[in-house]
């Protein structure tokens, strides 16, 4: 498997070759979007995955298709060629300049940031892992996410929105101005590559970076800012207040999984009913702005019969799915299918349960480190799941029980009956 695909780095997959979109900002035109959905269908499976770090990755490709991949996105703006487009690793809260909430609206940073990430001379030997999260300091709590460096707006003495930093997670105690924040960063990233391109945030020392940044004039110390806990998804329909009385749906996507389809019609969504614009959501949601009230219930109704999961189930039971059969060579058993399916029960049943549910095909738990009330853990030499309660990142939790398949009816009743 490739060390972390791109688009001319393609992954060998047990399903073909894996292709990943950076989106920026998350942040693509209706265009863009049938510019993917058109990619994934013929050159690939039609299978396409949004990332917990609010990407695209397009299954079932030729190992062979990277170039042509690469011309058709090139041509619709999401690829920039070469090692500088893997760079572009720039996360911004998909509800930014739509919450009322945010202390700063962060999607020009984020443009700028991409441009200088993505430019050929900028931290040539920067990871292409490293992974830069943008909070405006809204309602969603996104800095909560695991990044190599995170930038959370904050109100200064004078109201303003500087930008305290975290790197590796661990607060630094400084914060930037707006005006300054994209050549901090690039110091940053800087430093990192200036160790060699496997360098992350966590092999950087805190208190030297955030002494070289003061000292370079790129921060100030800001003292101690309080950090969100944990991301707090938001799906359905955004109040209209924010955008002169345009609505945003945020659409759920069922364990992060789409079909060419289902993008397309998101896209039609975004042409016919909203701005022309999708917003990817790190939590598996699109969101769709400019979205008229009066039609936002009826967007989501709609969404319903082109596989997407109803809000008042998603709002209560998360799913969460590794890649698993048959995309996985680790994997046995089926983890995105199990975990559809679980979601499909649960709406048809008419009361899913308040839980969190990890599917994860073998040990290495590629969905994202979570929390989960109930993690479905598959190991490859035997068939089936084995079932563990209160899961934690890298510690499964107590084993409860074993099923031969995912049965989701039998999920939902140990969940129901769990207390
Ligand atoms: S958790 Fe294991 S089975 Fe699932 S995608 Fe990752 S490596 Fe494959």
């Amino acid at each position: 498997m490739a060390e972390c695909p791109g688009i001319a780095h393609l992954a060998e997959m047990a399903d073909g070759g894996l292709a990943r979109v950076r989106t920026p900002g998350g942040r693509l035109s209706a265009d863009q979007a049938r510019g993917v959905a058109d990619a994934a269908g013929t050159l690939g499976s039609g299978v396409i995955d949004l990332t917990n770090r609010a990407n695209l990755q397009i299954r079932g490709l030729s190992l062979d298709a990277g170039p042509r991949l690469g011309e058709r996105l090139a041509a619709v703006g999401l690829y920039v060629g070469g090692e500088a487009d893997r760079r572009r690793n720039v996360l911004l809260d998909p509800l930014a300049g739509l919450d009322p909430t945010e202390i700063a609206d962060l999607r020009p940073l984020a443009a700028a940031l991409a441009d200088a990430l993505g430019s050929a001379d900028v931290a040539a030997d920067l990871s292409p892992k490293f992974s830069i999260a943008l909070d405006g300091g809204g309602r969603a709590g996104l800095a909560a996410t695991a990044s190599d460096l995170t930038l959370l707006a904050r109100r200064d003495g004078a109201g303003r929105g500087a930008l305290a930093l975290a790197l590796a997670g661990r607060p630094l105690g400084v914060a930037t101005e707006p005006e300054t924040a994209v050549a901090a960063v690039l110091a940053v990233a800087r430093a990192a590559a200036a160790l060699g391109p496997d360098t992350r945030a966590r092999d950087l020392a805190p208190h030297v970076v955030a002494a070289d940044l003061v000292a370079s004039g790129l921060a100030a110390p800001c003292g101690d800012v309080a950090w969100p806990a944990e991301v707090r998804p938001v799906f359905g329909a955004l109040p209209a207040s924010h955008a002169e009385g345009r609505a945003a749906v945020v659409v759920p996507v069922a364990v992060g999984r789409l079909d060419a389809g289902q993008l397309r019609w998101l896209a039609a969504r975004a042409d016919e009913d909203g701005e022309g614009a999708l917003v990817l959501a790190p939590w598996s949601a699109v969101v769709l702005p400019g979205v008229a009230p009066a039609r936002a219930a009826d967007l989501l109704r709609r969404s319903d019969a082109v596989g997407f999961p109803p809000v008042a189930v998603v709002e209560r039971l998360t799913v969460v799915a590794c890649a698993g059969a048959p995309s996985c060579v680790r994997a046995r058993e089926p983890a995105k299918g199990a975990g559809l399916a679980l979601l499909a029960r649960a709406a048809a049943s008419g009361a899913a349960p308040l839980a969190r549910v990890h599917l994860s095909a073998c040990g290495k738990g590629c969905a994202g480190p979570a929390d989960a009330d109930l993690l479905l853990l598959g190991a490859s030499d035997a068939p089936g799941w084995t079932l563990h309660a209160h899961a934690a990142p890298r510690r499964p939790g107590p084993a409860v029980g074993r099923l031969a398949e995912a049965d989701a009816d039998a999920i939902l009743e140990w969940l129901a009956q769990r207390g």
